[in-house]
């Protein structure tokens, strides 16, 4: 059995028909969708029309399982699917507006040595109800809120991998008849998958893009994340410029900062090199440590002078905060901050 969030209004409105009911059921049906209602909140829907979804759907892809919440408002909630996996997600309240972190897999496949999700490896891919679920019910959730107003693809899971549904819940999160998140309050961060950030353009998508590079050579890369075996820099630099050509949206290029692995001054000026002539912003992030790795960060210090250094380069790059809700992390690394800092205040 699927949920009903599996569905387009396009999909729904033959799903209904073919239950022998009337086309604009679906957009009725739709509307109790995007508010993640139950079926016993379908009070506009007649009781048969109810009784034959049940044969078919669930009304929740996903149940809340536990949820901690942070000093500053951000709050990872725990969700188990329909088959009993569990998932994270986390929300992050804003002054300018309330942020989403969504999981698209359980677990995940590309073993980036500073991740907790890559260390476990790849369990499944989640469907696009399932995704969308995690926005959607945390919508309900912090309705009083203000809701959700973006969205940011950095949880569990690299969102590339899984394309056809991180295409399909892209468009429904972004529908109309959904909760209508526009593409400029969205933002997908990957891993670097070439052919798949080219897929996103000439599928239409036009999101925010980040590319968690976090080393300028591939020497470097291959020490810290298995794609760079598959992948040069400069296949990826190539793939980000031609999105930038294609959509007009600046990309953003994260850094996780490793103490005296990637913060010298040769490796700001390899930077440089490597992004000439891409429209991007540099998010430096200090690492978060994690019991997974040996890795370390660099002093503060050091940070903010690996970033005037590259600014120094004529590179746009800023240092981000070092906090749970600071959504422009990388992936693997936003979820680490928000658990550690939840953690600390239970
Ligand atoms: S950092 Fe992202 S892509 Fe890498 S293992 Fe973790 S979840 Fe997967």
């Amino acid at each position: 059995m699927i949920a009903l969030a599996e569905h387009t209004l396009d999909e729904l409105s033959e799903a209904v028909q073919k239950l022998g009911e009337q086309k604009y059921r679906a957009k009725q049906l739709m509307r109790h969708i995007a508010a993640y209602d139950s079926f016993d909140e379908y009070t506009d829907i007649p009781k048969s029309l109810i009784a034959k979804l049940k044969e078919c759907y669930l009304d929740r892809a996903l149940t809340e399982q536990t949820r901690v919440t942070a000093s500053d408002g951000a709050v990872r909630y725990l969700f188990r699917t329909a088959d009993g996996d569990l998932i994270e997600s986390v929300f992050l309240p804003h002054d300018y507006g309330n942020s989403v972190c969504v999981s698209c897999q359980v677990g995940c496949g590309m073993g980036c040595t500073f991740c907790a999700s890559g260390h476990y490896g790849l369990q499944r891919n989640l469907t696009a109800g399932e995704i969308l679920s995690q926005v959607l019910y945390i919508a309900r959730d912090k309705r009083s809120e203000g809701g959700v107003n973006k969205i940011v693809m950095m949880g569990s899971g690299e969102p590339l991998a899984n394309y056809d549904n991180t295409l399909k819940f892209l468009r429904l999160v972004n529908a109309e008849y959904g909760l209508n998140i526009g593409m400029r309050s969205i933002s997908l961060s990957t891993c670097g998958l070439p052919d798949g950030i080219r897929a996103l353009y000439r599928d239409g998508i036009t999101c925010t893009l980040s590319l968690s590079l976090h080393a300028a050579t591939d020497e470097k890369r291959k020490k810290i994340m298995r794609i760079a075996e598959k992948y040069t820099v400069k296949q990826l630099i190539a793939a980000l410029a031609e999105y930038f050509r294609v959509t007009g949206r600046r990309v953003v290029i994260e850094y996780i900062l490793i103490g005296g692995f990637n913060d010298g001054e040769s490796d700001a000026s390899a930077l440089k090199n490597l992004l000439k002539g891409l429209c991007c912003h540099v998010n430096l992030i200090p690492l978060n440590k994690t019991e997974y790795c040996d890795l370390n960060a660099p002093s503060k210090k050091r940070a903010y002078a690996f970033c005037e250094k590259l600014n120094g380069l004529g590179v746009s790059a800023s240092v981000r905060r070092s906090m749970g809700s600071d959504v422009a992390g990388a992936c693997g690394q936003l979820k680490n901050r928000t658990f550690e800092q939840a953690e600390h205040t239970e």
